[in-house]
């Protein structure tokens, strides 16, 4: 059997690039899907579960311990981490899986895993990114204002990535997407 391959995508928190996944997964069930675990609360939005593992601070601090995680990151004052165990099996099973991480775990993974592929998601615009991020209502206007910067930073970094793809149309961004993932096999 073929190995597998996996590949990244990130972009800044309100790019939409959870929607294009979501749709992504829908219409190709057979790729899969890296679930982060993270310490930050809940949204209380249904999707989350596939997404996440959330977990407490000490058994993230116990997972790094164990040296289970392939990368983690603190953003806005939580742990996110992507498992290894899952990707490692993933490639030796031949499938194809996409890892959601931000810029400094894409950075940890091309150290650990030379060769692969990037995608970087971007906002239709700036100011449509800060309209989304502040009304969503579910984060206080703190951690609104720190992840508007945050995603500003990561948009600065989006040359590290071997592909970018514009959210505007949704439909054309999934199937950029998807078309970038099937050519990498
Ligand atoms: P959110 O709290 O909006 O769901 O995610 C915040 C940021 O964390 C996003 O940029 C998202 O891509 C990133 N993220 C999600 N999972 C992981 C992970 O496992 N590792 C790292 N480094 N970042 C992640």
């Amino acid at each position: 059997m073929d190995k597998g391959v996996a590949i990244i995508v990130s972009g800044p928190s309100g790019c939409g690039k959870d929607t294009i996944l979501r749709n992504l997964f829908k219409e190709h069930p057979e790729i899969k899907f890296s679930i982060s675990t993270v310490t930050r609360p809940r949204r209380g939005i249904a999707d989350e579960d596939a997404k996440y593992n959330f977990v407490t601070r000490d058994e993230f601090e116990n997972m790094l311990k164990n040296d289970e995680l392939l990368e983690y990151n603190v953003y806005v004052n939580n742990y996110y981490g992507t498992p290894k165990r899952p990707v490692v099996e993933a490639i030796e099973n031949g499938d194809i899986m996409v890892i959601e991480v931000d810029v400094n775990g894409a950075a940890s993974i091309r150290k650990k895993m030379p060769g692969i592929k990037s995608v970087f998601v971007m906002p239709p615009s700036i100011e449509e990114l800060e309209r989304r991020l502040s009304s969503r209502g579910t984060d206080s206007d703190e951690v609104v204002r720190k992840r508007i910067d945050e995603a500003k930073a990561e948009i600065a970094r989006k040359d590290e990535y071997d592909y970018t793809i514009v959210n505007g149309v949704l439909e054309n961004a999934v199937k950029e997407l998807y078309n970038i993932i099937v050519n990498l096999k």
